[in-house]
C-alpha cells in the first residue's frame, strides 16, 4: 500500500491482530475460526452484518431445508445433535451454528464490512479495512461465501414492471403471493422450491426454463442421491456413475425432456465438477411441472408494464416477478492487488487446491461444493496456519492489541 493510503489512516483506529482475520461469519468462517481455536491459534472473524450465519437466518425462505443429508452439511468438529432430522430446517441449522460458535468461543465483531483488504509488501502484512478501523495481520482468510451477492438479470423493460420484483434472497413464503401469476425466473434448486411453494400457497407460477437442466431425485433406492454418487465415485470412474445417475433418475422421474425440462449433454456430476452448476435435487416440483401446476415457460425477451413477451412470440400478464437468478462471490470488490481470484471473485486455482493462496492469503468455502467443501478447507486452512503459528510465535497471550497509529 503506498504511503499516501496510510497517511489516509492515520486517524484511523489502526488493531493489530495477532493471529488471522477471517473476512465472513457464515459456516466457512465460523469452521476456520473453531478448527484454528482447536489447534490453540486465535483469530479475529469480521462480518458486515449484525449477527452469524446472516445467509441462512436472512436471507433464505421460511420452506428452506438442507438440500444435502445432515452427514453432508456438518462443520469440523460438531456433529448435529442427534435428534436433528436427515435434512435439517433453516432454523435447526441456524441454531447448530450459533451453538458452533459457542462451542468454540467464537466471538465475531459485527458490523464490520471489509471495504479493502491489500498486502503490504513493506510490512509483510495484510491490512484490512472496514467502515471504522484497519485491521493488520500475517494471515487473511476470505470466507465472504460463493452467494454474497444476488445475480440480478439483465432482461430489457425490468424496470417498467408495474407489480413486484423480488429477488429469492428476499422471498420468505408464497403466501404473500396468493392468487397471484407469478413469473419465476430461474429453474435451479431455488426456482424450483420457490415455484412449490407458490403452488402450495395457491399461486400460479411460471417458471421460465431457458437452458438445459439436470433435474435427480432427492433420493434413489432410500439413499441420498448425493451420498449415492460420493460412494460409487471411490469406485467407479465419473462417466459411468453419471450413466447410472441418469439411467435411474429417467427411472425414477420418467423423461424430463418430455416436460420441456432438456438434459444437458454432459453428466451432472461431470457438469457440476466443469461449471460448477449444480443439479437440481427435486423435493416436491417435478410431480407438479407434470401436472401442470407449475407452468413451464420458455426465455422471456422482455418485460412489459403487467406481464412478459417470450422469446417465441407468445405474451403473458403477471402479478408478480421472482428472480431465482442465484448469487455471485463479492471478493473482487474489496480484495485488491491480488492475482489469486478471478474477475468473478472466485480462486483461479481449481478445488482441491484453491484455498492457499499467496502472502498468507486463503480461502474457505469456495470450492462450489457445498459445505462439505467448507469443511475439508477449513481443516486444510487452520493446519497451515498452525504450522506457521508455532514456528514464529513467541507467547502472545492477548490476541488483540490495539494501536493507535499517530
Ligand atoms: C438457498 C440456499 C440453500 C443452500 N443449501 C445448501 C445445503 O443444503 N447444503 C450445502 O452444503 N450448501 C448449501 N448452500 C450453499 C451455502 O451457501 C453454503 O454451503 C454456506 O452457507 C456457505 O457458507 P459460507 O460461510 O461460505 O458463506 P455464507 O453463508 O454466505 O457466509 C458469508 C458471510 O460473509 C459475510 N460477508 C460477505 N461480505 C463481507 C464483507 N465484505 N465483510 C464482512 N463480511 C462479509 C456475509 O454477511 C456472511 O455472513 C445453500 C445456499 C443457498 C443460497
Amino acid at each position: 500500500m503506498g504511503s499516501s493510503q496510510r497517511q489516509h489512516h492515520n486517524d484511523a483506529n489502526c488493531v493489530w491482530v495477532h493471529g488471522p482475520i477471517i473476512v465472513g461469519a457464515g459456516p466457512s468462517g465460523l469452521a476456520t475460526s473453531a478448527c484454528l481455536t482447536q489447534q490453540g491459534v486465535p483469530s479475529l472473524v469480521l462480518e458486515k452484518t449484525d449477527c452469524l450465519a446472516s445467509l441462512w437466518r436472512h436471507r433464505t425462505y421460511d420452506r428452506l431445508k438442507l438440500h444435502l443429508p445432515r452427514q453432508f452439511c456438518e462443520l469440523p468438529l460438531l456433529g448435529f445433535p442427534p435428534n436433528f432430522p436427515k435434512y435439517p430446517t433453516r432454523h435447526q441449522f441456524v441454531s447448530y451454528l450459533e451453538s458452533y460458535a459457542s462451542r468454540f468461543s467464537i466471538q465475531p465483531r459485527f458490523n464490520q464490512a471489509v471495504r479493502r483488504a491489500e498486502y503490504d509488501r513493506g510490512l509483510g502484512f495484510w491490512r484490512v479495512q472496514t467502515q471504522d478501523s484497519e485491521y493488520i495481520s500475517r494471515w487473511l482468510v476470505v470466507a465472504t461465501g460463493e452467494n454474497a451477492e444476488p445475480v440480478m438479470p439483465d432482461i430489457p423493460g425490468m424496470n417498467m414492471f408495474d407489480g413486484p420484483v423480488v429477488h429469492t434472497s428476499s422471498y420468505k413464503s408464497g403466501f404473500e403471493f396468493k392468487n397471484q401469476r407469478v413469473l419465476v425466473v430461474g429453474c435451479g434448486n431455488s426456482g424450483m422450491e420457490v415455484s412449490l411453494d407458490l403452488c402450495r400457497h395457491n399461486a400460479i407460477p411460471h417458471m421460465v426454463i431457458r437452458n438445459t437442466v439436470h433435474v435427480l431425485p432427492r433420493e434413489m433406492f432410500g439413499f441420498s442421491t448425493f451420498g449415492l454418487a460420493m460412494t460409487l465415485l471411490k469406485w467407479f470412474p465419473l462417466k459411468l456413475v453419471d450413466k447410472f445417475m441418469l439411467l435411474v433418475a429417467s427411472f425414477i422421474l420418467g423423461n424430463t425432456d418430455q416436460i420441456s425440462l432438456r438434459r444437458p449433454k454432459t453428466g451432472p456430476i461431470e457438469l457440476k465438477n466443469v461449471t460448477g452448476k449444480t443439479p437440481v435435487l427435486d423435493v416436491g416440483a417435478l410431480p407438479l411441472i407434470k401436472s401442470g401446476k407449475i407452468k413451464v415457460v420458455e426465455g422471456v425477451k422482455e418485460i412489459t408494464r403487467n406481464g412478459a413477451k417470450f422469446v417465441g412470440g407468445k405474451e403473458k400478464e403477471f402479478d408478480s416477478i421472482i428472480l431465482a437468478t442465484g448469487y455471485k462471490s463479492n471478493v473482487s470488490t474489496w480484495l485488491k492487488g491480488c492475482e489469486s481470484f478471478s474477475k468473478d471473485g472466485m480462486p483461479k486455482t481449481p478445488f482441491p487446491n484453491g484455498w492457499k493462496a499467496e502472502e498468507g492469503l486463503y480461502t474457505v468455502g469456495f470450492t462450489r461444493r457445498g459445505l462439505l467443501g467448507t469443511a475439508s478447507d477449513a481443516v486444510k486452512v487452520a493446519n497451515d496456519i498452525a504450522q506457521q503459528w508455532r514456528s514464529i510465535n513467541n507467547g502472545y497471550n492477548s490476541h488483540v492489541i490495539q494501536l493507535k497509529e499517530t
